[in-house]
């Protein structure tokens, strides 16, 4: 350990203590000790002092005993020429700097001064990240998709190399946090605000704020991963870091000069086992006796900058090398192009279009051929499209596959991946998918060389990547004159409405295998979705055909079969075959579950349910909360709440995180009262349902129902939604009693 940086470490904790202590001072004779504190959606207090310590920090006056806490990590400062060469005390240092970034932050909060905002740019940095975030990266962060974050402190040396560094990081997924050195007013969020490019959660580049103790909101959010999926309790500081340091790939990249806070910050990254790598020539802590990881690396070379941080953090990348002429990779997933931008539009109802995968056979499909099917009149049109003269076009988009395990129940699950492929593909933006698809091509992609036949490209690779399994053969065929289009569309509706009448059959019943999901593992390590044709995986990501399709295309992957075996409770939804899988597949912690029942068994949660349902019983009854409401439900805590009590993997009986669909499945907690017992959800929840709860009420013979479950718009509270429940006659106040 090197004297010079232990020092500044040190130096740098005691500084940022005295300062968290003054902000705090000045938010307390504002406010009070007793004002209450909490950061918008979180059920973690301030998170990184609760994972390490378990104090519920709630009040301002509270906060001292956080900062008595980091106080007392601090150690001496050295002197000018002292021996140092102590790792454990710039490590305390490290996490006393945390500690007091915290605090520090929560009272500038408390003052008015966070999240910032730049006077100069008027960008408004994020600030704090919420529990949400974290639940809506979950499953990307998980299944490899997003296989880690950066935090960039600093600035580059241009705003070209802001820019490629950015870009190189958006394309293998990596989400990046943005902080300023604390120093120099400019950072590389303004950087590429210059250069025009887009930043936010769509983008995967979010600006966290203008100096090095902002990256605290990157620290306590991954403090949250370990408590949120990783079933850790608060207060278990070693297996909260352990689990940091072990299965979230996190790193920082200093950009510029360093600076005392941030050797401190970097210290505190270190504890959870997040290295850092400088652009600046820096002494190098690399693994030797004590330290058994990387910790500070230094690549000067800009071109070699990202990779020398994957291969030092260890990231998975798996990317897809797509040949179009523009930037290809998820952060462009979210981008959108306004009208004004857009050059090729198709479909959305201003003209017919539709896309359609086929299972063809073997000696159909000529590998590779794309096709753009229109008269020479058409053809010639298009060829002489220009940027800022934009165009209308039908589109019929077929595409044919063939393989020797090809089924046509995986179309559909293919199908639905065009969405993503074809939105990855910077200046390309995609909606809906069948027949109410709606596509643009901007005009920067049209300058950049990109044409609609490379639409056929990207659908080749992508599937071709991702289904090597099932998929041997691939051809596209792009259909352009609109009568045509108008023709083939009525024939791909009839395969809409069949294959969609295929699957409403489908019951658990009538299959003999169920799949598991074990994707989550990686996080809670116990945790295990069963997933059959009536109950999806509580992500809602995965439904029985999309587990059987990735057992198909990985035999040996996270999706198994699972054999029913013999019924044991047909009510309860039990089985032989079921339960000696979880019992064997969650190590031995659970005997198994109950598919239909929330109330004895349950399945286990990971984190990452679209929904949770909960007990109301008063009510006699359960509520329904989705994932992104952020406002009161009547049994008196937030989603953000609720979650952080039923995660972990572990079984909660009168809780559960469910897919979204599973709400409308005959299936739902059939065994404890099913549908009718629905008393409350919120209004967004309903009308995104709307017409699926509306089928589900006639069958169950309530119309009506929809009425009768209570939203936040009527009330948030239990008094005002009993008294709902009461005018409107809602059945469960008359079933038999739940519990
Ligand atoms: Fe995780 Fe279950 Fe979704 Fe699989 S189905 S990704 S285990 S939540
Ligand atoms: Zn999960």
């Amino acid at each position: 350990m090197s004297r010079h940086i232990a020092a500044a470490a040190i130096r740098a904790s005691h500084k940022i203590v005295a300062e968290a202590e003054d902000a705090l001072n000045k938010a307390i004779a504002e406010k009070g000790e007793g004002y209450k504190f909490e950061w918008p959606d979180t059920a973690f207090y301030l998170p990184h002092i609760f994972g390490m310590t378990g104090i519920k920090i709630e009040t301002l006056g509270q906060m001292r005993e956080g900062l008595d806490y980091a106080r007392g990590m601090l150690t001496p400062e050295p002197a000018e020429n002292a021996y140092l060469p102590y790792l454990g005390e710039t490590l305390d240092a490290g996490q006393a700097t945390l500690f007091a970034e915290e605090i520090l932050l929560a009272a500038r909060t408390v003052t008015g001064l966070e999240p910032v905002v730049d006077a100069e740019t008027g960008l408004t940095y994020n600030g704090f990240i919420t529990d949400t975030i974290l639940r809506n990266l979950g499953i990307q962060l998980v299944d490899g998709s997003m296989p880690g974050f950066a935090v960039i402190i600093g600035k580059a040396p241009s705003e070209d190399v802001a820019v490629e560094i950015c870009r190189d990081l958006q394309q293998r997924n990596i989400l990046t946090f943005l902080c300023g050195d604390g120093i120099d007013s400019d950072n590389v969020a303004k950087q590429l605000m210059r250069k025009g490019v887009e930043l936010g959660w769509d983008a995967r580049l979010v600006p966290l704020g203008p100096n090095p103790y902002h990256a605290l909101y990157a620290a306590n959010w991954a403090c949250r991963g370990a408590l949120t999926f990783g079933g850790k309790k608060g207060g278990d500081a070693l297996s909260v870091l352990k689990y940091n340091k072990d299965r979230v790939f996190a790193f920082a990249m200093v950009m510029g000069p360093m600076n005392d806070l941030i050797w401190a910050t970097g210290a505190g990254a270190i504890t959870y086992g997040f290295p850092a790598i400088c652009d600046t020539e820096v002494p190098e802590i690399r693994p030797t006796g004590v330290c058994t990881y990387e910790h500070v690396v230094s690549q000067t070379d800009h071109k070699k900058l990202v990779d020398t941080c994957i291969e030092t953090r260890g990231l998975k990348i798996i990317t897809t090398k797509v040949p179009v002429p523009v930037a290809y990779g998820p952060a462009f997933e979210g981008e959108r192009i306004r009208k004004e931008d857009t050059l090729f539009e198709f479909g959305g109802t201003k003209s017919p279009s539709f896309e359609w995968i086929r299972t063809k056979e073997m000696e159909e499909v000529e590998d590779g051929k794309i096709e753009l099917i229109a008269s020479d009149e058409t053809l010639k049109k298009i060829e002489a499209a220009k940027p800022g003269t934009p165009m209308l076009l039908p589109l019929g988009l077929i595409v044919e596959v063939a393989g020797r395990k090809m089924n046509p129940d995986f179309e559909p699950v293919i199908e639905r991946k065009l969405h993503d492929y074809i939105n990855c593909a910077q200046g390309i933006w995609h909606m809906g998918q069948r027949d109410v698809n709606w596509m643009r091509i901007s005009n920067n992609a049209f300058s950049e060389g990109f044409r609609i036949k490379h639409l056929g490209d990207v659908m080749l690779t992508m599937i071709k990547a991702k289904f090597p399994a099932i998929v041997d053969k691939v051809q596209v065929k792009l259909y352009l004159e609109d009568a045509q289009v108008k023709e083939i569309q009525e024939d791909a509706r009839k395969v809409y409405k069949e294959r969609n009448e295929r699957v409403a059959k489908m019951t658990d019943e009538s299959v003999d295998v169920f799949y598991s999901c074990l994707l989550c593992q990686s996080f809670a390590p116990n945790h295990v979705c069963v997933i059959s044709p009536e109950r999806l995986g509580l992500c809602g990501a995965y439904n029985w055909l999309d587990a059987r399709a990735a057992n198909e295309i990985d035999p040996t992957g996270p999706n198994q079969p699972v054999l029913k075996g013999d019924c044991t409770d047909p009510v309860k939804g039990r089985w032989k075959g079921v339960d000696s899988y979880v019992w064997q597949n969650s190590h031995q912690s659970l005997e198994g579950f109950s598919a239909y029942s929330i109330m004895d068994a349950p399945m286990t949660s990971c984190g990452c349910f679209e929904c949770i349902v909960a007990l109301v019983p008063e009510a006699n009854g359960f509520m329904i909360v989705n994932r992104g409401f952020t406002g009161m439900t009547p049994i008196g805590m937030k989603f953000s709440t609720l979650a952080g009590t039923v995660g972990g993997g572990t079984q909660t009986p009168g809780f559960g995180g469910i897919g979204k669909y599973f709400i409308t499945s005959k299936k739902f907690l059939s065994a404890d009262g099913g549908f009718k017992r629905i008393v409350w959800m919120p209004k967004s929840l309903k009308e995104a349902l709307r017409e699926d709860l509306i089928r589900r009420s006639e069958e169950e013979g309530v119309p009506g129902f929809l009425d009768m479950i209570c939203d936040e718009t009527i009330a948030e509270e239990s008094d005002g939604m009993m008294e709902h429940l009461t005018k409107t006659g809602h059945p469960a106040l008359s079933m038999e009693s739940i519990l």
